[in-house]
């Protein structure tokens, strides 16, 4: 690193704006602290430059329990942005994410092995009359910068007690995930836990006298022991396949939400601490108008009007539900092994047949196999559980292992009385023996291109679009997903696929990503998004990698 960039900044004043670029690299701040200006913006117009402070591991003065393992140093990141971003609400130059009410890894804020914090975040270099102004930026690089991150860190050292309630908290969250399928659990949501939101757009807990508390039902109740709470209880839900029930409003949604929501580990606070979904659970829905690349959909879909090949099936505008079948098909392709369907988003033609429509419409002419019958196989076969919220059809208790009825925000075990109630036949037949599995593909890497007039552009457009290279890829139906930012983790996930080798051609999809979760893996995926762009992004699941690799129109599948 450099000393003086008060000096060269004062010699700049004045100057042309794009001299700033001159400054790139690293540059000493004093007692610890190196600032890296990793890329000068272009003019005062542009997206604000990108820098990155570093504070040595004894200067940040950290107890060296809270920075001990990768999770532990996640959750310490987590807190810091928070802070550091309260701190410079007031400062309109700086651009910081400290994201919502998930803590993930994210490239605003990390923490190292060696208990050393990196904040990184976007500064509006000043350029009155497109001139550098030498004083002001150096008091938002310099002065400014330093006490941010000094208040950020002392509020960190002041709020000992919240400091590790925070990093408590995620590793618990941590712990209790990775302990589900040891239980034969895919899902755990604790007594107590809060679910409803305070609104769709905002994910942050209901709050007022009407919310209810989350309490398992008896039959259901597990108690599990995490490294800081201790004994938990509250409900498991187990693996198979797990019906929800219940009247409309009763908060059967809600619950499901939760549940999706559960792969990730959440704030203190937020409601949600302690509910947990296995890490390979993905949440399905229609979608039509997708594209679909090359997807065996054969045991949903089979016998079309028009004679095409549902063994390797490709379309440019999928019905609603071909682009469920193929979501869930691509999901389980991915590794996933829980399947979340919620009635609200699902396609009905995809999710039943009952026997009246089987007497009316004969099976030759209909070319959809409703997923109840194959359900059961998906988990008896394939390993692949699934929760799913119907309170619009019955023909599920013949095939659920277990149904919670939601009564006024309460679960209930309904399991016994389902199955007095599915004993009485409907006239209803299976239309399938068992699931037949999924076919892996082998993308094609030229075909993943993220240059767009010769540069490499990855974008975010919320949680609803990736802009990757010349295309727009449409994720609003990919719900897990939880901000922007890591929409961005996504594309820049797909863009390391390609450039690391991972995609090669030869190697399928899940092999593909087989590799790159381990390059994602712990605090070094944030290295590795990095060294493709400098950005403000949190790591995404494969997943959700996956989800855009399969929903980018260019996509091609070789033979
Ligand atoms: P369903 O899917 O059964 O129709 P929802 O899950 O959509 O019901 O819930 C209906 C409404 O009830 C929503 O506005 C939701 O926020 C609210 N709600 C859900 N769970 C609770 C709860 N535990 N306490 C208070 N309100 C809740
Ligand atoms: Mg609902």
């Amino acid at each position: 690193p450099r000393d003086g960039l008060e000096r060269e900044l004062e010699r700049l004043d004045g100057a042309p704006y794009g001299r700033y670029r001159g400054l790139a690299g690293a540059w000493r701040l004093g007692a610890g602290r190196t600032l890296r200006l990793v890329r000068a913006q272009a003019d005062p117009f542009a997206p604000p430059g990108r820098v990155a402070l570093r504070i040595d591991g004894r200067e940040a003065g950290f107890d060296p329990e809270l920075w001990a393992t990768p999770v532990r140093r996640r959750a310490l990141a987590g807190y810091l942005v928070r802070c550091a971003a309260r701190e410079a609400r007031g400062e309109r130059a700086y651009h910081l994410d400290a994201g919502g009410q998930e803590v993930l890894d994210r490239s605003s804020c990390t923490v190292g092995a060696d208990g050393s914090v990196t904040l990184r975040l976007g500064v509006s270099l000043p350029g009155p009359r497109r001139r550098i102004d030498g004083r002001e930026a150096w008091r938002l690089l310099g002065p400014g910068l330093t006490r941010l991150a000094d208040r950020a860190l002392r509020a960190g050292a002041l709020e000992a007690a919240r400091v590790r309630e925070f990093v408590e908290t995620v590793e618990d969250a941590a712990a209790l995930r990775a302990a589900l399928p040891g239980l034969g659990l895919v899902g755990f949501v604790a007594d107590g836990a809060l679910l409803p939101r305070r609104s769709g757009a905002d994910d942050r807990p209901a709050r007022g006298a009407g919310v209810v508390p989350f309490r398992s039902p008896e039959e259901l109740r597990v108690t599990v022991t995490l490294p800081n709470a201790g004994e938990v209880t509250g409900m498991g839900v187990p693996e198979g396949v797990t019906l929800i029930v219940g009247g409309g409003f009763h908060g059967k949604s809600t619950l499901l939400r939760a549940l999706e929501a559960g792969v990730w580990d959440h704030v203190p606070g937020d409601g949600r601490e302690r509910v947990a979904a296995r890490a390979d659970t993905v949440k399905l829905r229609a979608e039509d108008g997708r594209r679909v690349e090359r997807v065996d959909l054969h045991a949903f879909v089979d016998h079309l009007p028009g004679g095409a090949d549902t063994t390797d099936f490709s379309t440019d505008n999928a019905s609603g539900s071909t682009s469920q079948a193929a979501s869930l098909c691509e999901a389980v392709e991915a590794g996933a092994r829980v399947l979340l369907i919620d009635e609200d988003t699902a396609a009905t033609n995809l999710m039943i047949r009952d026997a009246r429509m089987q007497a009316l419409v004969a099976k030759e002419r209909e070319p959809l196999t409703p997923l109840v019958d194959s359900v059961r196989s998906l988990h008896r076969d394939h390993g692949v559980s699934t929760v799913l919220v119907m309170g619009g059809s019955g023909d599920y208790l013949d095939v659920a292992d277990r149904v919670i009825m939601m009564d006024a925000y309460r679960p209930a075990d309904a399991t016994a009385r389902a199955r007095e109630v599915a004993a009485v036949p409907t006239g209803r037949r299976a239309e399938a023996e068992s699931f037949p599995g999924v076919v892996h593909r082998r993308p094609d890497p030229a075909s993943l291109d993220a240059t767009a007039r010769g540069r490499t552009r990855i974008r975010s457009r919320g949680t609803d679009y990736l802009v990757f290279g010349e295309h727009e890829v449409d994720l609003r139906a990919v719900e897990q997903l939880t901000d922007g930012p890591q929409v961005t983790g996504v594309g820049l996930a797909v863009e390391l696929l390609v450039r690391r080798g991972h995609l090669d051609g030869r190697r399928t999809l899940a092999e593909a990503l087989d590799l790159l979760e381990a390059d994602l893996a712990g605090p070094e995926g944030v290295a590795a998004l990095l060294s493709v762009h400098d950005e403000d992004f949190a790591v995404p699941r494969r997943y959700e990698v996956a989800a855009a690799v399969n929903r980018l129109r260019a996509l091609r599948v070789l033979r």
